[in-house]
């Protein structure tokens, strides 16, 4: 290991700037080629200030070894060795994060515009990722199952095509949960398409109340819908709607009453939000 300015630098991997990682350039074949280790450090290649090349007539290599020359490094003497954590391209700690390694080997991809409708604060992860697989289209949904061999019909209506944007909301059973459950909350009421439904909560600004809670209420009528589909499907008792949507709106205020909401300036209000949406 190495210490070049407070830094610990391995030769393959670590990012030079502005050439990028060395085995992404070359990759093994050219570490081959120059006969130097994977967990090679720079004071291995770099010795006396003199680097150890094996000479090669791969142009892509010898392009990169000029370009590393060309840095100047010079190592540092009477320095300990000491293992150094990455936290970002360019920052090296003593202390682990596991958000900062998180960040670092993770693949990157764009926010997708429907980000904030399952992640926010006052979520709930459970809620969250049956969520997020209804978003994706990727519960298995009675249309999936043909190629199953199977087929299966909408166990609350009867409707033969079970997709997703039929069990929510275009169903009627759904359809009248879910507008029980948001009360007054979007005004007019929403149509029973699902994108139009995604798209009027997702009109709205992600701080206001409403907003919160429109989100909290559709993630929570998603899970609960899927629960009792499941459990229909599987020969237990139907539960009629007003006992579904008791049960989902006791959820939704016991998630507002464990955000402490009376303690914070910007939820304050919430619960209050809550029941004004459910006035007769
Ligand atoms: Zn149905």
């Amino acid at each position: 290991m190495d210490i070049h300015d407070g830094k610990l630098v391995k030769f393959w991997t670590d990012i030079w700037h502005p050439i990028g990682r060395l085995i992404e350039i070359v990759g093994d074949r050219g570490r081959l080629k120059l006969g130097i280790t994977t967990s090679a450090c720079i004071a291995d290649v770099l010795v006396e200030n003199e680097w150890r090349f094996r000479r090669t007539r791969d142009t892509t290599v010898q392009n990169m070894i000029v370009k590393v020359q060309e840095l100047g490094v010079v190592l540092e003497t009477n320095v300990q060795d000491e293992v150094l954590w990455k936290r970002k391209d360019d920052e090296y700690g003593r202390e682990f994060s596991a958000a900062a390694t998180w960040e670092q080997i993770r693949c990157k991809r764009p926010v997708v515009v429907w980000s904030k409708l399952i992640w926010f604060a006052q979520g709930v992860p459970r809620y969250a990722f049956i969520t997020w697989l209804a978003v994706k289209d990727r519960l298995s949904t009675g249309s999936k199952m043909p190629a199953w061999g199977q087929v299966q019909c909408c166990v609350f209506c009867g409707e033969p095509d079970e997709t997703r944007n039929h069990l929510f909301f275009a169903c009627p059973y759904s359809y009248t949960l879910w507008l029980q459950v948001i009360g007054t909350l979007l005004r007019p009421p929403p149509s029973p398409d699902w994108n139009d439904i995604v798209a009027r909560i997702m009109a709205r600004s992600v701080r206001s109340l409403q907003s919160i809670l429109l989100r909290l209420a559709f993630q929570v009528s998603i899970y609960y819908l899927w629960k009792e589909r499941n459990e229909r499907r599987h020969g237990q008792p139907a539960k009629p709607v007003a006992q579904s949507a008791k049960f989902i709106e006791k959820t939704i205020r016991q998630r507002i009453m464990s955000t402490k909401y009376y303690e914070k300036q910007k939820l304050k209000g919430l619960m209050q939000c809550w029941f004004s949406a459910r006035q007769p």
